[in-house]
């Protein structure tokens, strides 16, 4: 095209005609088929001969909210029941900076090395929807297990209320059993409600403190000492040795203020260092203990029964609750109640039983 500056008004100035753009679209990319959706007798047969792709794809089944995802979830899980439960399930909370993520990549490893089997890492986390920081069950957080060819880890489910993530961990606790994983951790931070979730759902309860934070109190007040089989003081190095092991014992005098458990076990405190690899073996050697001791006296079947009875309720519970509030006309009335109870125009008894009694009255008709 005659370009305007190259008129003979500007001497020795060639402007070259430029070439077409090409097209944006990369015309040799293949679009990338999507994953053939596999049928539940497909799920059931990788995962039991311990495929870990296809394990990975259940899961994230498991935490789907579409129905269509859930429907499938449960017919895995039912299916793979069978295979499940042959494993020793190992419950890990401190708050955050406690060092859980440093000690379970050591601890990990220990057991691993020690005891042979395959590890699962998974985690509960109920911030990490709205704060999208601490995923816990990170792999980035744990740099040597996140390659060790036995172990398989999982960021918390993210998506719903604690017992709705709770929930599907407990269903990718059968999932990761039915593929062979005879250990799994099951990470929490120290903060709030997610212990109990936690602690219905293994066989230990590892609780990790520090020195000097004033945690001994506050894990009294909040009930998490008497949920805990174990509690271990990190950080046991440097300077810091002599603080961890008075620490140490100041948990053992808190923990006399409790009444015996019910396992028979009395928990133990240990103090050791997962960053400098101190004391990690005695940790595992009592986890081991207790675990041997509640098989042998029946503790071990029992708390798994109640376990299982619990996860019933729960999941009773949260259904019933998900059908109340996702019903329409309950949706629908539910903000003009709660004004009218603020303004005082209602009690909140009246109000509640004129929202269920229009939900019961739906089921019906
Ligand atoms: P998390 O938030 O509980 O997962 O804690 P991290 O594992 O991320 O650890 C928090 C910080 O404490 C990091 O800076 C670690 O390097 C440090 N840390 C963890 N374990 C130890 C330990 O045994 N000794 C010392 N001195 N520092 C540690």
């Amino acid at each position: 095209m005659e370009h305007p500056e190259n008129s003979g008004e500007y001497k020795g100035l060639v402007v070259n005609a430029g070439i077409e753009q090409p097209s944006s679209v990369n015309p040799y990319m293949k679009r990338k088929p999507r994953k053939r959706q596999l049928s539940v007798a497909e799920y059931v047969e990788g995962i039991v001969k311990g495929d870990v792709t296809i394990l990975s794809r259940a899961v994230t089944l498991v935490e789907s909210v579409k129905p269509e995802h859930q429907a499938i979830a449960q017919e895995v899980i039912e299916k793979c029941l069978p295979y499940s439960g042959n494993s020793v399930r190992i419950g890990i909370s401190g708050v955050p900076g406690a060092g859980k993520s440093t000690s379970i990549d050591v601890f990990g490893l220990h057991v691993l090395e020690k005891y042979g089997g395959k590890l699962a890492v998974l985690a509960i986390d109920p911030s990490s929807e709205r704060s999208k920081g601490s995923i816990l069950g990170d792999k980035t957080r744990m740099e040597k297990l996140s390659v060790h060819p036995a172990s398989f880890i999982r960021p918390s489910p993210s998506a719903g209320s604690l017992g709705g993530v709770a929930r599907k961990t407990r269903e990718t606790i059968v999932l990761c059993e039915a593929a062979g994983f005879d250990k799994i951790f099951v990470e929490t931070v120290g903060v709030g409600q997610s212990e109990t979730a936690v602690h219905s759902m293994v066989d230990f309860f590892l609780l990790i403190q520090l020195a000097g934070t004033g945690d001994e109190l506050q894990g009294i007040k909040r009930g998490i000492m008497e949920m805990a089989d174990g509690i271990v003081i990190n950080k046991a190095d440097g300077d810091n040795l002599e603080r961890a092991k008075l620490a140490a014992a100041q948990f053992r005098n808190a923990l006399h203020l409790f009444p015996a458990p019910e396992s028979g076990w009395t928990p133990q405190v240990l103090t050791y260092s997962g960053f400098y690899n101190l004391g990690v073996k005695e940790v595992w050697d009592m986890v081991y203990r207790y675990i041997d001791f509640v098989k042998d006296n029946g503790y071990f079947d029992y708390r798994r029964n109640e376990q299982s009875k619990y996860w019933m309720y729960e999941t009773i519970n949260e259904q019933l609750r998900d059908s109340f509030y996702h019903n329409p006309k309950i949706e629908a009335m539910l903000a003009d109640k709660e004004s009218q109870v603020l303004k005082g125009n209602l009690t909140s008894f009246v109000a509640a039983k004129n929202l269920l009694d229009t939900y019961f009255a739906e089921l019906k008709g």
